[in-house]
């Protein structure tokens, strides 16, 4: 095989990180995220490589719950709205994806169930009962971006139940002074809740050993990565409230 039929024939895939389908997309996001992925793949294709950028909307997650119950529209109205404004932004700014699609899509589901019930059947899962934060007005567990308190690193009284915005500190919804629900202003009870865990530490060994047979990343990404070994991975929760 010549060398040039030998470059032909790897594959890429690019993509870039999902944009949330709850607010319009600004400048900062075209520059930091889509436009260097798209010179890159318009380069590629020029030089005749087999590549493809694929990219879609998040409509999942507690962004986009909160940007509903502040309208009073159901989170499927914010995901069409914005889905929709991305989408076009994208395309008359001239980001050549592939394919744009949402993570609302049937194959989506499809993909993610399979990968899901993949690891279910050979028993990754790990099973834990832990105490949660509960809105006993709403009648609800309160997943992180519900809860806001007062941070105990700076004493913010702004704080996430992830995230001190003023001080950068990771948080858990345990960890806030004087929490309160951002559902009905409540005062969450700790209650006790079954979730399922990918237990990402055993797989530590795998990771690392994949890691070191990387090449070309960019050291700040590398770097990133190993801090996150270093500190040794945690098992990471794959199921909500
Ligand atoms: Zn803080």
């Amino acid at each position: 095989m010549s060398s040039s039929k030998k470059y032909m024939s790897k594959r890429i895939l690019v993509t870039s990180a999902l944009p949330y389908a709850n607010g319009p997309l600004h400048l900062g996001h075209l520059a930091g995220a889509y436009l260097p992925a798209d010179l890159y793949v318009r380069y590629k294709r020029l030089t005749g490589a087999d590549i493809l950028y694929i990219c879609g909307s998040d409509e999942h997650g507690v962004p986009i719950t909160i940007a509903a119950d502040k309208e009073g529209v159901s989170p499927q109205d914010i995901v069409d709205r914005y889905h929709t404004m991305i989408k076009d932004v994208f395309a008359e700014v001239g980001i050549s994806f592939d394919y744009y699609g949402r993570t609302s899509s049937p194959v989506h589901y499809e993909v993610s169930s399979e990968i899901f019930k993949n690891l279910h059947d050979k028993g990754v899962f790990k099973k834990k009962t832990e105490s949660q934060l509960f809105d006993p007005e709403a009648g609800k567990f309160l997943a992180d971006r519900y809860v806001k308190g007062t941070c105990p690193k700076c004493g913010n009284t702004e704080a996430y139940g992830d995230q001190c915005e003023k001080c950068g500190t990771s948080l858990s919804p345990a960890e806030l002074i004087d929490p309160r629900s951002m559902l009905t202003g409540a005062k969450p009870e700790h209650r006790e809740t079954e979730h399922w865990y990918l237990p990402l530490g055993d797989l530590q060994p795998e990771i690392e050993a994949w890691l070191n047979t990387r090449e070309n990343w960019k050291p700040n990404v590398m770097g990133q990565c190993k801090s996150w070994l270093s500190g040794g991975l945690n098992d990471r929760a794959v199921t909500r409230d």
